[in-house]
């Protein structure tokens, strides 16, 4: 993670792995997450795979960038549907 630059403005002021939120509720905090149905024409059992995202920003520009904790999972899902 050391020589990380923005991909906008090629500053090392780089914050990664940030967690995102949609806002606090007492009790439990709510992430940001992502989703992909295995089955997304199914009526009922669409085999939802879901992960959180994390964020990188800039500290200078204020660029964000995402990624997804399990992205080889999420593939497989979608593989799965792109294949029925
Ligand atoms: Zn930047």
């Amino acid at each position: 993670m050391e020589n990380m630059k923005c991909s906008r403005c090629g500053s090392d002021k780089i914050m990664p792995n940030l967690r995102i939120h949609d806002r606090y509720r007492v009790g439990h905090e709510n992430c940001i997450g992502i989703e992909v149905l295995g089955k997304p024409g199914a009526a009922i059992f669409k085999e939802t795979h879901k992960e959180f995202m994390r964020a990188t920003a800039c500290g200078d520009c204020g660029n964000v960038e995402f990624t997804v904790d399990n992205p080889k999972g999420l593939w497989e899902t979608y593989t799965k549907s792109q294949s029925q």
